[in-house]
Parts: C-alpha cells; sequence; structure tokens
C-alpha cells in the first residue's frame, strides 16, 4: 500500500480523483495531515503551479505528494484564462462570475474550441514527475447541468451533446482532463 497526499482543498478535485484510486494507494487529504493552510501557487504556468503545490507539502509535511492544477485554455482568447482560470474575474475566485466573464468575452466570437488541460506533479523521494492530461470542446452559450464545479456547465467535450456539468462524475472521469493525468499517476505506481 502506498500511502500519497493530493494537495488540495478543493472537494470536488478530490472527489474525482478518490473514484479513480486502486485499492494499493491509500490517498490522504490535506485535512488528514492537518494541513490548513492555503498553499502558494504564485508560478506562471499550470506546470509550474503543480510543482510548487506538491513540493511545499513534501517539504513542509514530509509526505510524498501529487498537486493538480487545472486551466481552460480558449483558442479565440490565444489561450486565456489558461493558467489564471481560477482569478479570472477577480482574486474573489468566483465560479459564476468567471463563468459569466468568459461568456461576455466570446459573445461575438464563432470559434469557441477550447481545451481543459490539467497536470499533475508528482514529489516523491527526491524525484519530481509530471502528468498532463488533455480535454478539447467548445464554451457553449450559456450554462447546462449543475453537476461538477468552476467551468463544467459552460464546457462541451467534444463528441458529447451534453456539458460536464450535465454528466455523471463516471463519464467526466473517463474522457476528461483530470482522468486522463490520473490515470498515468495511477499507471507509474502499477509499473
Ligand atoms: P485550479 O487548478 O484549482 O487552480 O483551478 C483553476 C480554475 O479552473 C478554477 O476556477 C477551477 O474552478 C477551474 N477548474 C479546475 N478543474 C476544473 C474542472 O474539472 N472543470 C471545470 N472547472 C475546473
Amino acid at each position: 500500500m502506498h500511502k500519497l497526499v493530493f494537495a488540495t482543498n478543493n472537494e470536488n478535485k478530490l472527489k474525482e480523483v478518490q473514484a479513480l484510486m486502486p485499492e494499493h494507494i491509500k490517498l490522504l487529504s490535506l485535512k488528514d495531515i492537518d494541513c490548513f493552510e492555503d498553499i502558494p501557487e504564485t508560478q506562471e504556468t499550470i506546470e509550474g503551479n503543480a510543482k510548487q503545490k506538491a513540493e511545499y507539502i513534501k517539504t513542509n509535511y514530509g509526505y510524498d505528494c501529487f498537486a493538480d492544477d487545472t486551466g481552460l485554455e480558449v483558442e479565440a482568447l490565444q489561450g486565456a484564462p489558461g493558467v489564471y482560470s481560477a482569478r479570472y474575474a477577480g482574486p474573489q475566485r468566483s465560479a459564476e462570475d468567471n463563468m459569466a466573464k468568459l461568456l461576455e468575452e466570446l459573445s461575438d466570437k464563432n470559434r469557441r474550441n477550447a481545451q481543459f488541460k490539467t497536470v499533475i506533479a508528482l514529489s516523491i523521494g527526491s524525484e519530481i514527475h509530471f502528468f498532463t492530461g488533455l480535454c478539447p470542446g467548445i464554451i457553449t452559450h450559456e450554462k447546462f447541468g449543475n453537476k461538477g464545479f468552476g467551468y463544467d456547465p459552460i464546457f462541451k467535450p467534444n463528441g458529447y451533446d451534453q456539458t460536464f456539468a450535465q454528466m455523471d462524475l463516471s463519464l467526466k472521469n473517463e474522457i476528461g482532463h483530470r482522468g486522463k493525468a490520473t490515470a498515468q499517476l495511477i499507471d507509474f505506481f502499477s509499473n
């Protein structure tokens, strides 16, 4: 059994990743290790933020740890909001405000292609490993569904008629960015 900390305070991310973990990996949350502080994420790339969060826990708490950093990259906005997705509409980090701003920015655009990108950084022993998951799709014209979190109500993955917020967690995990990155993390421990 391998004990691994998932460095997130986001209950939705924890739920998604927990659902995929095999029995031989025991996932610990930040609460489980008595970590109640805000972990810094001050880098300018998704990879950099994931690494910073994982290494922060490894350095300060001593556990093998992984962290997820995710961004929504919109083609017509030259990849924005990208690494700034959480604070797109301001420091309040509101999903409703972020979606409203994105819909407004795209209101006169026909090209609505976007992708979610998740990078998982794993800090294990003295090594760091990266696993990346991408999910291409489009930004809808309005919100649909109330499952999931963040930008899920306005993101429709390619090949599906529903937004992530209309899908069951198991389908989002099967086709989504985080599920793909997590599958590579699990493979790492199986090999
Ligand atoms: P972070 O990885 O927690 O920094 O997330 C960046 C931003 O993307 C936040 O606004 C999240 O709510 C949003 N986000 C992260 N993962 C997802 C997802 O799977 N679906 C929709 N929004 C997400």
